[in-house]
């Protein structure tokens, strides 16, 4: 981090799929091309720079796939965060861990047989993936989805919701991706008397929480098409514009502290 009064302090809130890297068929088909992981390495070295990735994705598993050190990692949609001086579990989440186990046995029961659908556990939520599916069972997957985990999400005990071609169960916590970014705002811009720059990217309906969370002031990113609503300021339609904006960013960066 910058010294007081050296530059404006750069803080950058990255969500990973379809944003960092793209999207595959398969969640575990997704790795960082070494040249994204080198930049990114780079970029969260200029100073004043603070990166953190934002995902859906389990913890270990998103720090795996990312691959970068020294950066702070928010999986599981803002419930655990680890790296750059943060470590963090929201408070309630173990007592859902049984619950979740007992709805990832219906699940997986309910949707057995269906090709190209999967049940990911991600130990505090759980995801049900039917990219690779057929439009009828697709369609099939997702009645049953909702017919398992109803008695659950009127029972209070979770919430379900919809990303791109995925169904997510999670616990009822009033915690999200926006949450954990105010949350880490706060931990880094304690004072006022430092204003940060603060850039939100990300592709999908849980980034828009992140997006809430910096505005006014923040540079909010959509990666995604003219069709997609969002309340983001800009808009690059693939993962490469993104990077060739961090880059910009970068170059800048790097300019102005010579
Ligand atoms: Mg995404």
């Amino acid at each position: 981090m910058a010294e007081p009064g050296s530059r404006i302090p750069v803080i950058l809130f990255l969500d990973f799929d379809g944003t960092l890297v793209p999207i595959r068929e398969h969640p575990s088909l997704v790795s960082m091309p070494v040249s994204s992981r080198r930049f990114l390495q780079k970029l969260s070295r200029v100073p004043g720079v603070r990166l953190a990735v934002v995902s859906g994705r389990a913890l270990s598993d998103l720090k795996k796939r990312t691959g970068v050190s020294g950066i702070c990692y928010v999986g599981n949609h803002g419930l655990q965060m680890e790296g750059a001086g943060v470590r963090y579990l929201y408070p309630a989440v173990r007592r859902g861990k049984r619950v979740l186990s007992k709805i990832a046995r219906e699940i997986r029961a309910a949707v057995d047989g269906i090709p190209g659908v999967w049940l990911e556990d991600k130990q505090f939520s759980l995801s049900l993936h039917f990219r690779q599916g057929s439009a009828a069972g697709k369609k099939k997957a997702r009645k049953l989805f909702f017919e398992t985990v109803r008695p659950f999400v009127s029972a209070g005990k979770v919430k379900a919701t919809q990303g791109k071609e995925v169904l997510e169960v999670r616990l009822p916590v009033g915690w999200n991706k926006g949450r954990a970014v105010q949350w880490l705002l706060k931990k880094w811009s304690p004072g006022r008397s430092v204003p940060a720059c603060v850039i939100a990217a990300g592709d999908d309906r849980t980034d828009e929480d992140m997006f809430r969370a910096i505005s006014p002031g923040g540079i909010s990113i959509l990666v995604g098409g003219p069709g997609v609503a969002t309340r983001a300021r800009y808009r690059v339609s693939t993962s490469a514009g993104l990077y060739r904006f961090l880059k910009e960013l970068q170059r800048q960066l790097l300019h102005s502290s010579r």
